[in-house]
């Protein structure tokens, strides 16, 4: 089975579909944050050089299955306007008679539907909606890689209705760095795993265990494994119930020959807003650790530049905290240091990048959160398998 890229497909005088991941968070009719945009700009420019009409299309928001001012996409059109340079005309809805007749009009090149969740049949991945949506282009883009591990219309229910589909760029670009990662990583291939709960990224864990040369565990998550090891943890984030799967996990990294690092010292406190100390070993009775400390963060530094290939995903510190950022801000520090392959998920992992200043030393910013966690499980996401065709 092979997926085409967007650039090997015939778009001259046909309409385009292209659905994007434009779920971008808005204040007071702004965006705030439009990364997810200007990351598929690159396959709308391109299908707008060739194609005689572009249709985008995504959701924004929980609008529950009916029309909701609050997750109208006004907003982003607004912002695509500028960054395209070009008329786009926001469409009232994404299906139906008043939206035919505005893709009938030679007037609207680019035309961005109106949130695909204002239905509930998208989310229910429903047959007529799903071939209402088809029936108003003759070509299918996926670039929405955000979107990919769910079976809704606009990812899977309408693809089979198109002979001529493929996968944007920014879609591409996610399938190689992620694919690579799992399949022909180089190596040492380091894996730097953090956020608040273990039974998040179990699925991962497991997958990866074949794959990394060491695993580098922190944040909240690392508590359980300290406390399967017999650490000290005070009152650390614990996950009681998974205390044997983590003794799980680090024995099935031994029998892999995969070298598994916890934290050895911690900026602890006794609350949030409480007074940071910094401990080795076993963590106080009152305090909870909330940051790895001086000793893990270079000892963490050393791993990540030996190695040919890092994937980083979860913070490993209450890094929103000023006194609990420092790891966070060093891991990304040492990541734009390295000359690796580097591979960043999850949306605050990708925030703490930023916050470093290193973005543009990191090889590949993944725009998944849930989908990047599903596919680095190893499981085939519908919005990729649909895109699917014999050679
Ligand atoms: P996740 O969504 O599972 O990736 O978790 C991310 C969250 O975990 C962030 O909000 C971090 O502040 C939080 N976090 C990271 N380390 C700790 C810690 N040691 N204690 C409590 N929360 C943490």
């Amino acid at each position: 089975m092979i997926i085409r890229g967007v650039e090997e497909l015939k778009l001259a005088g046909r309409r385009v579909f292209v659905r994007v991941d434009f779920n971008v968070p808005i204040a007071q009719g702004k965006i705030t944050e439009p990364h997810r945009i200007d990351s598929a700009a690159p396959t709308l420019r391109l299908i707008l050089a060739k194609a005689k009409k572009i249709l985008i299309a995504s959701h924004l928001g929980r609008p529950a299955g009916k029309k909701d001012p609050k997750s109208t996409l006004a907003p982003v059109r607004d912002y695509l306007e500028r960054s395209l340079g070009q008329t786009v005309t926001l469409a009232p809805d994404c299906i139906g008679t008043e939206v035919e007749t505005l893709i009938a009009d030679p007037r609207h090149k680019i035309i961005l539907l109106e949130n695909l969740r204002f239905h509930k049949e998208e989310e229910g991945n429903d047959p007529a909606f799903s071939q209402a949506l088809a029936s108003l282009a003759d070509v299918y883009v996926n670039d929405a890689f955000g979107t990919a591990h769910r079976a809704h219309a606009s990812t899977a229910g309408m693809v089979r209705f198109f002979k001529v589909k493929g996968a944007g760029l920014l879609l591409q670009k996610e399938l190689d760095y992620l694919g690579r990662a799992l399949s022909n990583p180089e190596k040492p291939f380091v894996a730097v795993l953090g956020g608040a709960k273990v039974s998040d990224k179990i699925g991962m864990m497991k997958n990866l265990l074949s794959k990394v040369s060491s695993l580098l565990i922190g944040g909240g998550m690392a508590y359980t494994f300290l406390k399967a090891r017999g650490t000290a943890i005070g009152k650390s984030l614990v996950e009681e119930d998974r205390v044997a799967l983590a003794n799980e996990i680090m024995a099935g990294a031994k029998s892999a020959g995969v070298s598994i690092f916890l934290p050895t010292d911690h900026v602890a406190a006794q609350g949030i807003k409480e007074r940071a100390i910094t401990t080795e070993g076993n963590i106080p009775p009152d305090y909870m650790g909330l940051d790895i400390g001086p000793k893990t963060v270079s000892q963490f530094t050393q791993e990540i530049l030996k190695a040919k290939m890092v994937l980083w995903n979860g913070p490993v510190g209450l890094f929103e905290e000023e006194p609990f950022s420092r790891g966070t801000r060093s891991i990304a520090e040492a990541l734009g240091r390295s000359k690796a392959v580097s591979i960043v998920a999850g949306g605050e992992t990708v925030a703490a990048v930023r916050q470093a200043g290193v973005e543009e030393k990191i090889t590949h910013l993944s725009t998944g959160g849930g989908a990047t966690l599903e596919f680095l499980e190893g499981r085939k996401l519908p919005g990729i398998e649909a895109l699917e065709e014999q050679e």
